[in-house]
């Protein structure tokens, strides 16, 4: 590697941090001679030494260098984890955490009790566990019980360039964990990897590290790619274009595998289809599709039915007794979801059926077509199957999401198709409002995917949009950190009882405005303690961004769900309602309950079919929503009576299917359930609560009591329907003003209250599509608001638009929009929460 000229002579004198021994490692010949192949072996002896010599040290490397697969394999050998601590590396993607770790146990000979893996709902570590994937969050959450990460010789932080919030996070925990383990005389070795991509953000931030940490180029060893831009950018049809381009490839260009870009999940499993049809391939022929989809169906309930046998497991009588063996409490990471549209749109195959030219590009060749889905969400074995040699006579063609991008390397591709699009999730830095949206990649994201086909052999890009376009795209994509809502990574630093948040050093801080948003929220709901309200304005408004936790923010802390549900949770001790929010909370943590049938479809017949179905999950989301007083908890209702009547079935796929509910949303409720059982009990020693999968439903007060609960936790997110008098013009019909927004806001016409409009609503989010709707709504009484929320109150006289208030009584400063509020009547009832 080149060692850069930046690099400080950072040369610790303390032997200690590097271990004597070598620990021998049982490779099989295959495995030996195809990491011969890989650049970073030759550089084994550079890496280990720069690693053996500082504290922090980065390693830059194309994809497919063998980065994440050998550096863990080097500090094995090298004799790190021989005695006490292991080695720890955090992956962005759950994906890559899992397919890692089975491929470097493979490698190394080793049973996944030694190599093991940790992601949110599940892993396999044990006492043996030596070399330990997980995904960032998890690690996160480990910090805030173990400061110093004593259990860790080496973190590896993988895939630094992506900037995920928690890896940035860590990055810059570590960046102060290190000194203070040295100082301890028990140091830790601090290894952040990156595809070749900016790295100063870290390298060169005096706030990060004291001494700028020496970074290794690994030689990429990366044959030329030719670049072809189309001379136009379709605009929408980029499917379409995909396959035509594959078409031509296939045809027209010598052998060489194909790695198509989509967007999401339905995108390719609709062009995977139509290329099998287009070139079919005995098993997969056109007659053989079914059969592979047969075959495909039965892997997945293969396995599904073995994690259902795992999560199963997870979930029984939890109580205190027996929570030492309850092996949860993991961080809070679902962006294999995010990004994916496993979450966005419907897990069902969805062919566009754009009937163009589809029997004129069947193909008179008889070279067979080997086509393959890769996204995050797919099952592990068909994943694995990328990696294998295509069978005889035919050409590889692996249709992707962007995972496909750095976390997972296919061998032999030659050709790479590039749609320039990538499936994102936005939110509003204020208010959180999402949209799942498609947009173009950044530079830096197309020259990545560019690079993937000439890992073997020089190879080709098409890329689907012209050099103008591309021109314009970003250079680097911004990270994370500074694009979402923060509230929750804040409420996790406070309770590392990092209070000046703004000092923390963030790789890149996120936006001052979220921050103070983050904060604002926070102290609305008592997580933080609010300053006293002396001094300037200035002043005040310096500490209100240091407040420190409060005694209910670290119990809110230890929940790992937003913040504005683990209030709920927090709240929910009384008159048991505490099964119910868990329930709840799960079932909006997870979202997208329902499947969605409101989709294209490809012909007449399935039309009716979609019809049908929709009718029957309107009709079961009606029972659902219960009677008398329990309607008015609205959509939530529909969650608590949709896991209820699943769980009273046995949760089966075939139940879920029948009525319109999305099964794997089930099981990861299932888990999710568990999972903050487990953290209640941790909370309320004495609380010894089981969680009956199959609860009764609440009581009518109970029904009453959640909706209070509900309330208190999503204060910010209330909203008054708009009076006849205050029609300001049509687009206000029906509508709701919210704290947050100026515009109007709709109940979305999925919720069972679209039709009732209660004078008041909370609702679970925003979304923007053709209008702003609310989705997850539940009715709430006027007379709760002042009792519950009385920060967000403002008794006097609306006013149009009023300056920040002071109240005397709290002295809080307020800012307001007292219009939401006007009708809140004055006497305070009782209310018990
Ligand atoms: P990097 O982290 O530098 O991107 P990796 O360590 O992920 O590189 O990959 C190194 C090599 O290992 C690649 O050639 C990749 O194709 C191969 N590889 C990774 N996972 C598997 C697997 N499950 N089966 C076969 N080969 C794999
Ligand atoms: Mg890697």
């Amino acid at each position: 590697p080149v060692v850069s000229q930046q690099a400080a002579p950072a040369v610790s004198s303390k032997p200690s941090c590097k271990p004597a021994v070598f620990v021998p490692v049982d490779r099989s010949p295959e495995i030996q001679e195809a990491r011969l192949k890989l650049p970073i072996l030759a550089e084994e002896q550079v890496i280990m030494e720069a690693i053996n010599e500082n504290p922090i040290v980065v390693i830059c490397g194309e994809t497919g260098s063998g980065k994440t697969t050998q550096v863990p394999q080097f500090l094995y050998e090298a004799g790190y984890t021989s005695s006490n601590g292991i080695i720890g590396i955090t992956e962005p993607r759950r994906v890559a955490a899992v397919s890692m770790s089975q491929r470097v146990a493979k490698e190394m000979n080793l049973s996944h009790r030694v190599v093991s893996y940790q992601i949110r709902y599940e892993g396999n570590v044990t006492d043996e566990t030596q070399i330990k994937f997980m995904t960032d969050g998890v690690l996160l959450k480990e910090v805030q019980k173990d400061f110093l990460l004593l259990k860790y010789k080496v973190i590896i932080i993988d895939e630094a360039h992506e900037r995920s919030m928690y890896t940035d996070i860590l990055i810059g925990l570590l960046s102060r964990i290190v000194p203070l383990r040295e100082k301890k005389g028990l140091p830790l070795k601090l290894i952040i990897m990156s595809a070749t991509l900016r790295v100063e953000d870290f390298t060169e931030n005096t706030r990060l590290f004291a001494v700028t940490p020496p970074v290794l180029q690994v030689d990429a060893r990366q044959f030329p790619v030719t670049v072809h831009f189309n001379k136009k950018t379709p605009l929408d049809d980029y499917s379409g274009e995909c396959f035509r381009k594959v078409c031509k490839i296939h045809r027209m260009l010598p052998s060489g595998g194909i790695l198509v870009f989509l967007t999401g999940q339905a995108e390719v499993h609709s062009l995977c289809r139509r290329l099998r049809k287009a070139f079919p391939f005995q098993k997969n022929s056109t007659a053989g599709d079914d059969d592979d989809r047969k075959e495909s169906v039965e892997e997945m309930r293969k396995f599904k039915k073995s994690r259902r046998r795992r999560k199963a497991a997870t979930l029984p009588q939890i109580n205190l007794d027996n929570y030492a063996v309850v092996p949860v409490d993991e961080g809070d990471e679902d962006r294999d979801a995010e990004t994916d549209d496993d979450i966005a749109g419907s897990d069902v195959d969805l062919d566009l059926g754009d009937g163009d030219s589809e029997e004129e590009e069947k193909s008179d060749s008889s070279l067979p077509l080997y086509v393959l889905p890769l996204y995050s969400l797919l099952a592990p074995e068909k994943q694995a199957k990328v990696f294998r040699p295509p069978p005889p006579g035919t050409r590889l063609c692996v249709v992707a999401t962007n995972v496909a991008e750095t976390s997972l390397t296919i061998p032999g591709i030659k050709y790479v198709v590039d749609c320039g699009k990538v499936k994102k999730r936005f939110y509003d830095k204020i208010t959180g409002v999402s949209s799942f949206r498609v947009t173009w990649i950044s530079q830096a994201s197309a020259n990545q995917r560019a690079g993937r086909a000439g890992r073997t052999e020089p190879g080709h890009c098409y890329r689907l949009y012209s050099s103008a376009v591309f021109m314009d795209f970003e250079k680097f994509s911004a990270p994370e950190i500074t694009k979402r809502p923060v509230e929750d990574l804040i409420l996790q630093m406070k309770a590392l009882n990092i209070e000046k948040v703004i000092n923390f050093p963030f790789p890149t801080p996120p936006p001052a405005e979220a921050l103070a948003a983050a904060e604002e929220l926070l102290i609305a709901l008592g997580a933080l303690k609010e300053p006293p309200m002396t001094g300037r304005l200035k002043e005040q408004q310096a500490a209100k961004l240091s407040c420190p936790i409060s005694p209910l923010g670290r119990v809110m802390a230890t929940f790992p769900v937003a913040p504005r549900y683990a209030k709920m949770l927090a709240l929910s001790r009384q008159h048991d309602c505490l099964p119910y929010t868990i329930t709840i909370v799960s079932a909006m943590t997870v979202r997208e309950l329902f499947e969605e049938f409101d989709r294209p479809a490809a012909s007449e017949e399935e039309t009716v079919k979609l019809k049908g179905k929709k009718g029957r999950l309107v009709q079961m989301q009606r029972i659902w929503a219960g009677q008398g007083s329990l309607q008015k908890l609205g959509d939530l209702m529909v969650m608590l009576g949709a896991v209820g009547a699943c769980e009273y079935s046995g949760c089966t796929p075939k139940f879920c299917e029948e009525n319109g509910l999305r099964y794997k949303a089930m099981l990861e409720i299932r888990r999710l359930r568990g999972q903050l059982t487990t953290a209640v009990n941790s909370v309320c020693t004495d609380a010894g609560l089981y969680v009956d999968p199959k609860m009764k439903p609440p009581t009518e007060a109970q029904a009453t009591y959640l909706r209070q609960i509900v309330l208190a936790g999503l204060g910010d997110h209330l909203a008054r329907r708009v009076q006849a008098e205050e029609l300001l013009d049509d687009k206000w019909k029906n509508a709701y003003k919210t704290a947050l927004l100026d515009d109007p806001v709709f109940i979305h016409p999925s919720s069972v209250l679209f039709k009732q409009l209660p004078d008041f609503v909370v609702y679970q989010e925003i979304v923007e599509t053709t209008k702003l709707y609310m989705k997850g709504v539940s009715a709430v009484e006027p007379e709760w608001i002042p009792a519950l929320l009385p920060s967000y109150c403002h008794f006097g006289k609306p006013l149009e638009n009023p300056p920040p208030s002071y109240c005397p009584e709290t002295g809080r400063i307020r800012c307001h929009r007292p219009s939401v509020f006007y009708r809140v009547s004055w006497q305070l009832p009782a209310v018990e929460v």
